[in-house]
């Protein structure tokens, strides 16, 4: 008998705590979404690639492309936006998001050296 080991830590996996899904064996709790790491079940998940998903992350709706745009780090993100400032750079001629990049001498923006 050859020991079957897990799609996704590589260790032993026990008949105990074995889920088949994608031609893979997996432990329960490693068989959870590559995006959001919720735990998913034979009957709930979506496959990519051989990868598992959940519903919400599924690839294939092409909304999440990469880990890095999960909804908490999309808020993140919006967030640092809004609080940012529009600072109206003399040298660009535009507005520029408030960035350390850019100085303020006299009440104008300049682009640091
Ligand atoms: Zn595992
Ligand atoms: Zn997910």
């Amino acid at each position: 008998v050859t020991m079957q080991s897990c799609a996704r830590c590589r260790f032993v996996v026990y008949p105990a705590e074995k889920i088949n899904c994608i031609d893979q064996n997996w432990h329960k709790a490693c068989f959870h979404c590559d995006v959001c790491k919720m735990v998913l079940t034979a009957n709930n998940f979506v496959s990519h690639k051989k990868r598992p998903y959940c519903s919400v992350h599924n690839p294939r709706n092409n909304t999440f492309t990469s880990v890095y745009e999960t909804p908490i780090n999309i808020n993140a993100k919006k967030q640092t936006k809004a609080s940012s400032e529009r600072i109206y750079c003399r040298e660009r001629e535009r507005e520029e998001d408030a960035t350390d990049r850019l100085i303020q001498i006299l009440n104008t923006a300049w682009y640091a050296p």
